[in-house]
């Protein structure tokens, strides 16, 4: 199983969402089976509690699992059905650990968040990431884990830390780490300070994205993606810009053209035929 971690900088609402399920589409364009799995780190166990005026629409699973919309993306752009379990919050991971250690699991340790709960983050993505979800029933190859929120949120700093050890329990050539960022226009100009400030602050949690998505409202010039690439430790080709396009469904190809099947295949090793995004 192959792991793409997908985090975000600068605001929220910036398409992480929409990035994830369109690099998920690419990869089943290229013959993969692929997952997904949405980390939000909120206290509510689930998004059937929040008020839609506040967090938007709920998605509701074919389980009955009230959800952030996020997995209706999924669903929509990967044609998978997905479980609750498929959506982790803070709340559920507490509640779990609550109830085990009331129930003497721990056998009379401390229980902390370190190891405890980030243990529990890691073992829930692993078991979840091994549910078939595509219409064949068959296990994925890839499994897509987007955090929820901004990277320096104090609400997502425990996700990041089981991510961060993560990447040793199944191995760094199993696991690739990526970054949504926004690169604001200014009086025409293309301004990569906001990027460069959120990888710093996930380079400060030991977490290097490979690969740079900027949301723009006009597409990325070269001198941009050089300069992201000279400040953020990533080659210029992992710069890639995904800038508003009239429909969202036009994303898949838009990271195709960029080769993103490509960055992929090199980092995570797997066998890609060229993708065919035919009729979509
Ligand atoms: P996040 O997961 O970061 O909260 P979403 O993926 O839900 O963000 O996207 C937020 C909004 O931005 C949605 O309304 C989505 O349709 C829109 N959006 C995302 N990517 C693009 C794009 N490349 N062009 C135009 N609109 C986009």
């Amino acid at each position: 199983m192959k792991y793409i971690v997908v985090t975000g900088g600068v605001v929220s609402g910036l398409g992480k969402g929409v990035t994830i399920s369109s690099m998920g589409r690419l990869l089943q364009a290229c013959g993969l089976r692929v997952t997904a799995i949405k980390i939000d780190p909120y206290l509510n166990v689930d998004a059937g509690t929040m008020s839609p005026f506040e967090h938007g629409e709920v998605f509701v699973l074919d389980d009955g699992g009230e959800t952030d919309l996020d997995l209706g993306n999924y669903e929509r752009f990967l044609n998978i059905h997905l479980s609750q379990d498929h959506n982790i919050t803070t709340g559920k991971i507490y509640r779990h650990v609550i109830l085990k250690e009331r129930r003497g699991d721990y056998l009379g340790k401390t229980v902390q968040v370190v190891p405890h709960i980030t243990n529990e983050i890691q073992d829930w993505i692993e078991r979840v990431a091994k549910i078939p979800t595509s219409e064949d029933g068959k296990e994925a190859d890839v499994c897509l884990v987007e955090v929820g929120g901004t990277v320096g949120d104090i609400e997502s700093s425990v996700f990041l830390e089981a991510l961060r050890q993560f990447q040793f329990r199944v191995g760094t050539e199993n696991f690739l780490l990526s970054f949504v960022s926004l690169v604001p226009v200014i009086s025409e100009e293309q301004k990569t300070k906001p990027t460069q400030h959120g990888v710093k602050d996930l380079r400060s949690l030991g977490l290097s994205p490979s690969i740079i998505f900027c949301r723009s409202t006009e597409e990325l010039s070269e001198p941009t993606k050089q300069k992201i690439s000279d400040f953020c430790h990533v080659p210029a080709n992992n710069v890639l810009s995904v800038h508003d396009v009239k429909n969202i469904y036009q994303v898949p190809l838009l990271l195709e053209t960029q080769n993103l099947h490509q960055l992929l295949q090199a980092q995570l090793k797997f066998d890609l035929k060229s993708p065919d995004l035919g009729n979509w």
